[in-house]
């Protein structure tokens, strides 16, 4: 298959070079001030609470050992990590049981509490949990494009209570079966239901699991090989609990432990509002009309009674219509002040620019979410304040979550400190305290999404698309069809969407595998871009001593570029040659109204170094989208965007720039330099 990296390297030539240069401002000459985020880390987080437990005498599950109905210890349940697990929606009730009623012919499940944990998948994964069970796994396969249901060893002896169906009997064998591969001659008995590809039910004597098979029952008889692999067998003894429980029956049995959670996180918020320089102000909550920000709004309510209250909803203008209704509806019952900023359609209007979000290139937050949460901040801090916020974003959410501080400013909001008390919660914790307390919530979470983010985020699962299209057909036929014209004119085919390719600039190896599965290219043709930079000859050294790095620019005039690069260094322009001269302590770079640029300085390294500053802000100039939130960053007001004679952007940094970096670090171009220019960031790595 052709490597996307390898056919991009072919675009542009660089010299092999070994300086240590990296594209992020943080190596940059442009050293921004500050303190910043640990925002991920390559370590992977090691979750402590990776297990719950069950009473198996009321059949809930327990947040901690003792179950608060009966009075007794609930047995402990692992679980795979990060272990966010929660309460099956009806939707997915509904799937499962007709998985199960499909396969096997039975539903042993019916009303019982069904617990779904999130694991490591292709797309939405989950391990199911039925009676402190788990049953096996329910997931939605990218490659027929909808829900299968694996079924576990426990899972296969209790549906073997239920049902003969898919069941083949192993001759009885003195040496193990678990991952064994099984020949036709060691059968005794089988079912003439079973497909190629199925779960089976497998008994040999006294023990019981599952397996899958690797032909039609039909073709049992005349195979040469083996017909079936055990996945796991053993003599264990499960059974299906003969009570069956509701949630209400779970919430009162870990009631005292969620009153303690909640009285915990309340403390946690007015212990941060009480200090004295937030004793005063108003409280914000950042509402998005998800599960966690309402657990967060009615958290602080209840901690600061007598406090004004703000929840504030960002509009990104691709929300799903329910989760906009339901923040503005909850906010009025609830009698909250809802300070709701739209972004409109900053989204559609900047698509063309960027192309489709990927979860690697998310522009899409930049646009529609950080400029519009920036003008709300700037109300609240206008009097020179911070903004104390009460955010619900939790570890167990995802990985890349694990490491949230107690509290944190907000690196790309001047003056806001985000407070984060239910960091340590789970969603079952989650759910329980909604449930508890009688919270209205989004009707999205009852139709199959697990999350209820802006309908075309990249960071969706096929699961929760292929359900948008069902519930909002209109909505998902515009984002679709937009998907199939970008994908065309990039030579790239339908299959490249409808498997959700279009969500990675650069493919994990899980898709990279369904790609090459599915004979999908995945490298997308070359489209001239309004901007392109290339090194002309390279890094070669100086007659006069040091190096030049030497390239080529399209798409910005020098004229554009001399009203900006005050930020790097004192600027000369010279009418007469058409040149930009801009110098540094360290180099200087010359730009030429040809396009040509040239920069100079001592070393190989730092001569890479400007003449990517310099790449970087005029990019920036040309794929400047308006959005504002370099202007609210700058703290000396340098920065103005207005219009050009062309009906164009025209960026502007003036002369009293004091070469902070804090607009650069902000800014959503210059932020995926690497994604928009993939070639420059390549020789970076070789370098
Ligand atoms: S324009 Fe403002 S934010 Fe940007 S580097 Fe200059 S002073 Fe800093
Ligand atoms: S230059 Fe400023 S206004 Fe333009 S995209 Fe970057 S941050 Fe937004
Ligand atoms: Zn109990």
């Amino acid at each position: 298959m052709p490597s996307k990296n390898r056919a991009r390297q072919r675009v542009l030539q660089l010299p092999v070079q070994k300086a240590p240069i990296k594209t992020d401002t943080k190596n940059s000459h442009i050293k921004p001030r500050g303190k910043t985020y640990p925002l991920s880390s390559s370590k992977r987080v090691i979750y402590e609470k990776d297990y719950i437990f069950w009473c198996h005498e009321c059949n809930v599950p327990l947040i901690e050992h003792h179950c608060c109905k009966c009075d007794q210890e609930g047995a402990r349940m692992d679980l795979s990590q990060p272990a966010d697990v929660r309460f099956c929606s009806q939707y997915e009730h509904e799937i499962l049981v007709q998985l199960i009623q499909a396969a096997y012919g039975c539903d042993p499940i019916g009303k019982r509490i069904v617990l779904l944990n999130k694991i490591p998948g292709e797309d939405k994964t989950d391990e199911v949990i039925v009676d402190g069970v788990h049953i096996g796994i329910l997931r939605f396969d990218l490659s027929i494009l909808d829900y299968s249901f694996d079924v576990s060893a426990d899972g296969a002896k209790i549906l073997l209570k239920y049902t003969d169906k898919k069941t083949v009997l192993i001759k009885k064998k003195r040496s193990h079966l678990s991952g064994k591969k099984i020949s036709f001659d060691q059968i005794e008995k089988y079912s003439d239901d079973i497909k190629k590809g199925d779960d089976v039910l497998v008994i040999s004597g006294n023990l019981t699991g599952s397996g899958t098979s690797y032909l039609d029952s039909a073709d049992f008889v005349s195979a040469k090989d083996a017909v079936l692999k055990v996945k796991k067998i053993d003599s264990k003894k499960v059974a299906l609990n003969h009570r069956i429980s509701c949630i209400e029956d779970a919430i009162n049995a870990n009631m005292k432990y969620i009153r303690l959670l909640g009285k915990n996180a309340m403390n946690s918020i007015s212990g941060i509002a009480n200090q004295k320089a937030y004793k005063n102000l108003p409280v914000h909550v950042s509402f998005s009309g998800g599960k966690d920000s309402l657990v967060v709004l009615d958290l602080a309510c209840s901690a600061l009674k007598n406090r004004p209250i703000k929840a504030f909803f960002i509009n990104t203008g691709i929300e799903f219509p329910e989760t906009v209704s339901f923040a503005r509806d909850y906010c009025l019952q609830k009698n909250i002040d809802f300070v709701e900023e739209d972004a409109g359609n900053a989204f559609w209007d900047h698509i063309d620019k960027f192309g489709p979000p990927a979860k690697d290139f998310r522009w899409c937050c930049k646009v529609c979410k950080l400029s519009p949460a920036n003008s709300i901040i700037k109300e609240c801090t206008k009097s020179g304040h911070i903004c104390l916020t009460i955010d619900g974003k939790r570890k167990y959410e995802s990985f890349s979550r694990g490491r949230i501080a107690p509290s944190e400013m907000n690196p790309f909001i001047p003056n806001q400190l985000n407070v984060f008390p239910i960091r340590d919660w789970r969603a079952l914790e989650v759910w329980m305290y909604i449930h508890w307390r009688k919270l209205d919530y989004n009707p999205l979470y009852n139709t199959g999404f697990e999350r209820v983010g802006c309908y075309l985020c990249p960071a969706a699962l096929s699961a929760e698309y292929q359900r948008m299209g069902e519930i909002h057909p209109e909505i998902y036929e515009k984002w679709n069809q937009y998907l199939l014209k970008w994908a065309h004119e990039h030579g790239l085919s339908d299959k490249f969407v409808n498997h959700g390719l279009w969500r990675w600039k650069e493919l994990p190896p899980k898709m990279l595998k369904l790609a090459d599965n599915f004979k999908i290219v995945i490298t997308p043709s070359q489209v001239q871009e309004p901007f392109r930079i290339q090194l002309t000859s390279g890094i070669s050294p100086c007659r006069a001593g040091g190096f030049t790095v030497e390239g080529i620019v399209e798409g910005v005039l020098v004229n554009d570029a001399r009203d900006t690069m005050n930020i790097i260094g004192d600027t000369v322009f010279s009418d007469d040659l058409g040149m930009l001269l801009v110098k540094t302590d360290y180099g200087s770079v010359k730009m030429f109204s040809s396009g040509s640029i040239l920069a100079t300085a001592q070393t190989k390294y730092d001569a890479i170094r400007l003449f990517k500053d310099v790449t970087k802000q005029l990019m920036r100039i040309n794929k400047c989208t308006k959005c504002g939130v370099c202007q609210k960053t700058c703290p000396v007001g340098a920065i103005a965007i207005n219009s050009n004679e062309s009906g164009g952007i025209r960026l502007r940094i003036s002369e009293s720039c004091i070469r902070c970096g804090k607009c650069t670090e902000v800014c959503v171009v210059v932020k995926y330099f690497d994604k928009l220019i993939p070639s420059l960031a390549i020789e970076n790595r070789k370098n």
